[in-house]
């Protein structure tokens, strides 16, 4: 089933009496606006009680759908904007391009999301064309097809919360837009799925030479991240599962590049997981092309750059799939830019999740990176705020009454103490100066986190980041009145008083990686690294049982039971 009639659309048909005039310049990349006749007001939506504040949430990807499942939406009058109406879980799309998982079966209709809330949720499938923070109001495009009347609209907010995600990103590699696939979303994975049966049936015409049907039958991966990893040994199964029982005569034709301009594959995981992967990928005749860089991607042809040598091969394909991690959005750049951001290559968030330089924006998820504060640009507030009585030195006592609040205000902070294998405070005051001494000045003080700051990291563009955002702002929107009186956040250094808030902290469940043939890596936290046929089962105990909804599990499971039964699916409906 189509996954466009699977889902409801929305079909609320706005009053375009008085219409906003939009106009789209050099591809989306820059809009302007004008009213249609002067004076006249652009039609926006009213508020469903004024008494409320207004939260507007840009997205239903991962980000967004947390912070709506667990908001107490009766606090507030809640209006969701997207141009998609429902969530997709995107670590099973790879299993989408093969027919392993249905499409409708990793997809949620942000409708039934937001029925089972408290309070009444609004829904807009439309999307965000513009910010303007200063007039606090986002415009909007529902790009719905032969909509009678305008759809176009705004939205004026008290508390915006951008959550639109990522596009991906082609380094402006000529003809990745116009002759790769990407796999960044439900249609995505549904084209695949569709182009991939499309190259074994142009690889059996009657008409074809050999060479013609091996180079329908080449299939080429760029970027060897778990995306792209994954959708390589999915497609392996795929082949030698199921569509070589179909097509035998060109059993032997078909080959699976994989191109990645770094050393190794899945570099972002332990070295044994990289050199596991490769290994098996070896072993399926999958054939892994490391340190070679695309120069551009013809339909038929695709040119590799081998980055030791400088030599240039240009090899024929019959589907090339374009996964080299992500960049931002026109939408968000051009926000960006009017906020004072534009240098930065992604939005800026303080620990809070607000948009740095701009009051009352949230930005998580994909879309967005926290600037974690240096503990040294604080340092003397933190001596002096410790010093309680201003004899420029810090006892044991005062120190540790201030490390409680450094420790969540800087968490790069832990991080180095446990890289030095420094278990508490007073093991850290000991070390300060190789003996046991009653007070330290400041230049000690300096000296004992001085290079805290290198374990600042930033956060990976994950599932499980944006997840545990959304929740965490959710729980802040909740709590918003009770921490007015009651501050749970750490103290203020530079001025007085506690942050309302605990700044977010993200909490590592590890990371996965399928391999086919039932095989997968993962890494768990505290090190732990586990590889082979039982990992897959492992890991879906202790992470996917927590994001799955019961409603995924169940017909993916289906989906899985059909497969071995019947096989895959493999025809061109
Ligand atoms: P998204 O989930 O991308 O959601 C963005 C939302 O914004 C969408 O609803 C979109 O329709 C909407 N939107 C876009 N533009 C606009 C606009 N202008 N106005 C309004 N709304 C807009 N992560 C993991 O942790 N584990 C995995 O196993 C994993 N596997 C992955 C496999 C694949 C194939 C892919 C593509 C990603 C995978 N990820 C995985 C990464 C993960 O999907 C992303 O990090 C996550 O989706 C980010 O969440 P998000 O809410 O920021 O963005
Ligand atoms: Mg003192």
């Amino acid at each position: 089933m189509a996954i466009g009639s699977f889902f409801i659309r929305a079909s609320r048909v706005l009053n375009s009496s008085n219409f906003l005039l939009l106009c789209t310049l050099s591809g989306g990349g820059v809009v302007a606006y004008s009213e249609s006749q002067s004076g006249a007001e652009r039609p926006s939506i009213d508020s469903n009680d004024p008494s409320k504040k207004k939260v507007v949430v840009l997205g239903t990807g991962w980000a967004a759908t947390s912070f709506l499942k667990d908001l107490d939406a009766s606090l507030y009058d809640v209006q969701v904007v997207s141009p998609r109406n429902y969530f997709a879980f995107t670590p099973l799309l790879p299993s989408v391009t093969c027919g392993t998982v249905e499409a409708r079966s990793i997809v949620e209709p942000v409708r039934n999301i937001i029925k089972k809330r408290k309070g009444e949720i609004n829904f807009w499938e439309a999307e965000c064309v513009k910010i303007d923070s200063s007039n606090k109001k986002v415009f909007c495009r529902s790009n719905i097809e032969n909509l009678v009347g305008s759809g176009e609209f705004s939205l004026d907010y008290d508390f915006l919360v951008v959550a639109i995600g990522a596009q991906v990103n082609t380094f402006n590699t000529p003809g990745v837009k116009e002759n790769c696939h990407f796999l960044k979303d439900v249609e995505d994975a549904q084209k695949i799925r569709l182009s991939v049966i499309d190259c074994f049936e142009k690889a059996v015409l009657p008409s074809l030479s050999d060479e013609e049907r091996r180079a329908n039958l080449h299939f080429v991966v760029v970027g060897g991240g778990p995306t792209g990893v994954e959708f390589a040994a999915e497609l392996h199964d795929y082949v030698h599962e199921d569509l070589i029982k179909l097509y035998p005569t060109v059993k032997d034709k078909v080959k699976i590049s994989l191109i990645q301009s770094g050393d190794h594959i899945l570099n972002m995981f332990d070295e044994r997981i990289s050199s596991f992967a490769e290994q098996k990928f070896m072993r399926d005749g999958i054939e892994v092309q490391t340190g070679c860089r695309v120069l551009s991607v013809k339909d038929k042809d695709i040119t590799v750059k081998v980055k030791s040598t400088g030599e240039l091969c240009s090899v024929p394909h019959g589907l090339v799939v374009w996964s080299t991690g992500i960049s931002t959005l026109p939408v968000v750049r051009d926000f960006m830019q009017e906020i004072g951001q534009a240098k930065r290559h992604v939005l800026a968030t303080d620990e809070w999740l607000r948009v740095k330089e701009c009051e009352d924006v949230y930005a998580i998820g994909d879309c967005s990176s926290i600037t974690q504060r240096k503990i040294m640009d604080d340092i003397t507030a933190i001596f002096e705020a410790a010093d309680k009585n201003k004899s420029g030195a810090l006892t044991i006592e005062d120190f540790q009454e201030v490390m409680d609040d450094i420790v969540l205000r800087y968490p790069q902070v832990e991080h180095y103490l446990k890289q030095k294998h420094v278990r508490d405070f007073t093991t850290l005051w000991k070390d300060l100066q190789g003996k046991e001494c009653k007070e330290i000045d400041i230049e000690s003080f300096k000296l004992a986190l001085s290079h805290a700051d290198s374990q600042v990291k930033s956060l990976p563009a994950t599932a499980q980041v944006a997840a545990q955002q959304g929740a965490y702002l959710a729980r802040c929107f909740n709590r918003r009145d009770h921490v007015e009186e009651h501050p749970e956040g750490p103290r203020r250094f530079r001025k007085s008083g506690r942050h309302k808030f605990l700044p977010f902290r993200y909490r590592h469940l590890g990371q996965f990686a399928p391999l086919g043939g039932e095989q997968a890596a993962a890494e768990l936290p505290g090190d732990w690294v586990s590889m082979g046929h039982s990992t897959q089962w492992l890991w879906y105990s202790v992470y996917a049982s927590k994001q799955v909804s019961w409603r995924t599990r169940v017909l993916v499971v289906s989906d899985w039971t059909r497969r071995f039964i019947f096989g895959r699916d493999s025809s061109r409906v």
